[in-house]
């Protein structure tokens, strides 16, 4: 009946007894939570995607909160102040490669949105300067995602208002949370097709100004939220704040519109299925696991990616012919060997890791589904980026012996000036040192590792050889979109992302 949009159960504030809040949300009659996952370092977003994995009552968005847009360097002088150029170059290097990792787990199937992000000239906890050039990153990203927007505003609406229409946030939607009343940020978000986040302010003596707005705007533009551990409602005070007292928020919204609590439950959670495609998202057929390409059978272990190729075919919305690979959640390696067992009534040439995103972010997946197959005597391939032992901080080829015989590697580009212009990587030099390393590595602990490049306009192929045989690797030229075309094969059928095959 209700839904709290917005939570930050991957506080430490609940970490002793997690399970029992959840437990009394559910209790309360909540259907779902939105789990904030906003922070400057890795932790908040991490944990919100581990805990919204868990269950399908909870999601998830990744973001960095505006005080946090300072991504940990330590600034001197007034936030108002231009920073100065040694800084803002070290803060420059920090962008890109935050920017690059949250791009990546905004692909987790479990987030649904880009948040929370915006501006705050209340606290001033970051410069002004990095604040608005984040806020304008994350609309952006979220325009290039195509997900929702979760909006903090505070102190200067008017700003906030003024970049969400520069910056065309109608393409996407989403929830102003914690809305104060503020008549500019109501006006644009109503054009804009946002919803209002009302949470416990609402029951504070002092918020006349908000009472007086809610009453008159849309009751289908309002969600409820706690923003728990913050803003408990009267009468509860002084104590930390939890998703089931959404019920107390519902009480006194249904009292200003002359509604039930019961009846407002309903309304709101209707609107935060529908901003943030719940509706959508579920009714999607599930993407496939495995699926026929030739004569192997590829094994499609998560939808994220680190890089965002320009030649990707995964842009065109995870599917490849009428088939859909876009995962509703990653399957566990117990669920990848059902779908391999229940394809492979015929004997496959190879089993490959491929699919919708780069199957080494799974490390620990392929390598256990990958053991098991070859102890059964399945040849077993994995096309991938090179970027895991980069991404993951250890070294993931050791890993992969006994676990492959063939890695076929994206090297796609000669030099780090095209790998930057192609593929864009979080940060070009790191990411294309960190691939060549892999093939190097790659080459003296598996049996067979190929170098693969796109045959695109302005790709020297020639150089992109003899790369691949300077790190000790065969060489393969792949005809772009040469896998649109697949033979369906039932019951787990599909096709190729432009990844790696060779
Ligand atoms: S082509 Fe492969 S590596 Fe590049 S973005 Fe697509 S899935 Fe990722």
């Amino acid at each position: 009946m209700y839904f709290d949009s917005h939570a930050h159960l991957d506080f430490s504030d609940f970490a002793a007894d997690r399970g029992d809040v959840l437990a009394r949300a559910w209790e309360a009659g909540l259907e779902g939570i939105v789990l904030v996952g906003s922070g400057d370092g890795d932790t908040s977003v991490r944990e919100a995607l581990r805990l919204a994995a868990a269950d399908e009552r909870l999601w998830a968005t990744v973001g960095v909160h505006p005080h946090d847009a300072s991504l940990g360097l330590k600034f001197e002088g007034s936030p108002t102040a231009p920073i100065p150029a040694p800084q803002r170059s070290l803060w420059e290097a920090r962008r890109r490669r935050v920017l690059g990792r949250l791009s990546m787990q905004a692909l987790h199937p479990k987030v649904v949105a880009i948040g929370e992000v915006g501006l705050d000239f209340h606290y001033d906890l970051s410069p002004r300067e990095v604040q608005r050039v984040l806020f304008r990153d994350f609309v952006r990203l979220a325009r290039r995602l195509r997900l929702p927007l979760v909006i903090h505003a505070r102190d200067d609406h008017g700003e906030v208002a003024r970049i969400l229409t520069e910056e065309s946030a109608g393409l996407t939607g989403g929830i102003i949370h914690c809305f104060t009343g503020e008549e500019s940020l109501l006006r644009t978000g109503l054009d804009l097709g946002f919803a209002f986040g009302i949470n416990g302010i609402l029951t504070f003596p002092n918020a006349e100004k908000l009472r007086r707005s809610v009453r008159d705007v849309p009751l289908e533009r309002l969600v409820l939220e706690t923003d728990a551990p913050y803003l408990t409602p009267v009468p509860f005070r002084g104590r930390r704040n939890e998703p089931a007292r959404v019920a107390e928020i519902a009480q006194a919204l249904g009292k200003l519109r002359g509604l039930s609590a019961e009846e407002i439950g309903s309304v709101t959670s209707a609107t935060v299925r529908r901003v943030l495609r719940l509706d959508a998202r579920e009714a999607a057929p599930p993407g496939r696991i495995a699926y026929q390409v030739k004569e192997a059978l590829y094994l499609n272990v998560t939808n994220r990616c680190t890089l965002a190729c320009r030649f990707c075919l995964k842009r065109g919305g995870h599917l490849l012919g009428d088939i859909p690979l876009a995962l509703r959640r990653e399957p566990t390696p117990a669920e990848v060997l059902a779908a391999y067992r229940e394809a492979s009534g015929e004997r496959y040439a190879e089993a490959v890791f491929c699919g919708v995103g780069e199957p080494l972010l799974r490390a620990e997946v392929v390598i256990e589904v990958g053991r098991k197959l070859r102890d059964e005597g399945q040849r077993v391939r994995v096309n991938t980026d090179g970027l895991a032992s980069l991404v993951l901080g250890r070294d993931i080829v050791s890993e992969l012996r006994g676990a492959v015989d063939t890695v076929s590697v994206s090297l796609n580009a000669p030099d780090v000036k095209s790998y930057a212009r192609l593929c864009q990587p979080p940060d070009p030099q790191a990411a294309f040192d960190a691939m060549c390393d892999f093939i190097r590595r790659a080459a003296q602990e598996i049996p067979t590792v190929v170098a693969t490049a796109v045959a695109l306009p302005g790709v020297d192929l020639a150089a992109c050889e003899r790369l691949a045989r300077s790190l000790g690797a065969r060489f393969r030229a792949r005809p772009f979109g040469e896998y649109r075309g697949f033979r369906p094969h039932q019951p787990n059928t599909g096709g190729s992302a432009e990844k790696g095959e060779e």
